[in-house]
């Protein structure tokens, strides 16, 4: 099948078309500063009408059969890819407030295919629906009942594409039946998210309520005192803030300066006391949430790297790795060197886990998962 997977953002566009039996990717692009005026689309429609316009040769020669976008956020509903219809497209309207960034960007997307294309299949595929098997002890927050009741305030998780996408490859790497496998999956990119899987399901994950909690990340600060967003209420900042100072300006970038890894590497190895406080902090807390879902999964049979950082960062993995000898992790030197785009052991043959690295690939994932679900509608 040829599949248009969309990623709408609040101000861009990112597509890919794939096709699922040759997995090519046929064309991709960015459509970024939309409705920021200046040269950029007005909107998502605008942006939509560029985007079939460069695609306009492709799809005359072999049209779509199918569009997969994907949502953010598909609250305690959506478990699973679903085919997409205007019932679908206001229940995931209905969840903005959890997502006010995203989820309106992915509404504005499909609306836009369906007034261009009214009879193409369309499929939602969520990036919390992965983590909809998590038991209630780990999706509660300790808060009054009343939050979860009225606000729907809970862990959610995030990345759940790309943690199931990995899991699935992971399991194949080792021939673990998926069922039996027990994993962490690390996923370190400019976001960063840890999974906890028993029996091939995600049981835990670091994101909660907003993709801010959990690790250290690029530019989000991840678990801090809440109280520390109390204090700096009345020392006068506002709540959008605070937003900005927690999403935007902390974690690595805050740290550092850079949020780009291969400069914080450069940096602490050219002797950058800062950067490597900055890797310090963000390897030891890793190190900490690893140990924990290692308990939580009750042994996992694999530590996996993905992601920018986890698929081609070998120093911050060995860094990583060096914090967990308790565990009896051991990496094979040479293999965490190697640069592949290959699933890959990178652990020593008497490590106690073999640890992983898994390349993911979302626009791949959702380009498999829309056509599963339009050959099934
Ligand atoms: P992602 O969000 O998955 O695209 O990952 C982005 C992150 O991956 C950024 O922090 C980059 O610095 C990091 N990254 C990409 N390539 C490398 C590399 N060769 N070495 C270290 N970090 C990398």
């Amino acid at each position: 099948m040829r599949v248009l997977v969309i990623n709408s953002g609040s101000s861009s566009l990112k597509y890919q078309v794939r096709d699922t039996d040759t997995n090519e990717v046929a064309a991709s692009g960015l459509i970024d500063r939309i409705g920021e005026g200046g040269s950029g689309p007005a909107d998502h429609g605008e942006a939509m009408d560029q985007v079939a316009a460069v695609l306009e040769g492709e799809l005359a020669a072999r049209p779509l059969d199918a569009v997969g976008h994907r949502v953010v956020h598909g609250g305690e509903r959506f478990s699973e890819p679903v085919l997409i219809n205007n019932e679908i497209t206001r229940a995931i309207e209905r969840l903005n407030p959890l997502a006010p960034l995203h989820n309106p960007a992915n509404v504005l997307g499909i609306r836009a295919i369906t007034a261009k294309w009214p009879d193409m299949p369309q499929v939602a595929v969520f990036d919390t629906a992965f983590h909809r098997t998590l038991p209630e002890h780990a999706w509660r927050y300790a808060v009054p009942d009343a939050l979860y009741r009225q606000y729907g305030i809970r862990r959610y998780g995030f990345h759940g594409t790309s943690h199931e996408f990995v899991t699935g490859r992971a399991a194949a790497l080792l021939d673990v039946p998926l069922d039996e496998f027990n994993a962490v999956i690390c996923h370190l990119g400019n976001g960063v998210s840890l999974t906890a899987i028993e029996g091939g399901a995600s049981i835990d994950t670091s994101m909660g309520f907003t993709p801010l909690e959990g690790l250290v990340m690029g530019t989000r600060s991840g678990d801090i005192d809440p109280s520390i967003l109390i204090f700096l209420q009345r020392q006068g900042m506002s709540a959008d803030d605070i937003d900005k100072l927690l999403n935007r300006e902390s974690g690595l970038k805050g740290l550092y300066g850079d949020n780009d890894m291969r400069a914080i590497v450069d940096a602490a190895a050219a002797g950058d006391a800062r950067a490597k406080l900055a890797l310090d902090i963000a390897s030891y807390r890793l190190a900490k949430y690893i140990g924990g879902y290692h308990v939580a999964v009750g042994g996992a049979h694999a530590l996996v790297f993905t992601a920018g950082i986890g698929e081609n960062s070998a120093d911050f993995r060995a860094l990583v790795a060096s914090r967990l000898g308790a565990l009896g992790v051991k990496l094979d030197g040479g293999a965490n060197l190697v640069r592949s785009s290959a699933p890959r052991v990178v652990s020593a043959p008497d490590s106690a886990i073999p640890v992983l690295v898994v390349p993911t690939d979302e626009e791949q994932a959702i380009a498999e998962a829309t056509a599963a679900v339009v050959r099934g509608a």
